[in-house]
């Protein structure tokens, strides 16, 4: 599903976020918690991938990621 949201992602952006959105009401009903790996590769704010539309920090243990059409600012601890 993820991987379907990432092709489609370089196609039209608004049928991504449509599979991202779909994605994540799959997970919520079915009690699947996403992979990590997917959780940090989009934008919670505005369902966008990061994928060429973040900048990237890293300062200390923490990874900043902003989101570039939102500018929501995420923060992952690195362990
Ligand atoms: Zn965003």
């Amino acid at each position: 599903m993820f991987r379907l949201s990432n092709d489609f992602n370089q196609i039209d952006a608004s049928l991504s976020k449509r599979y991202l959105i779909l994605m994540e009401k799959i997970a919520l009903r079915s009690d699947i918690t996403l992979p990590r790996t997917i959780k940090i590769s989009y934008c919670k704010n505005c369902k966008r991938l990061y994928k060429g539309n973040s900048r990237v920090r890293i300062t200390g243990k923490m990874l900043k990621i902003s989101c570039i059409s939102c500018g929501d600012i995420r923060r992952i601890l690195l362990d």
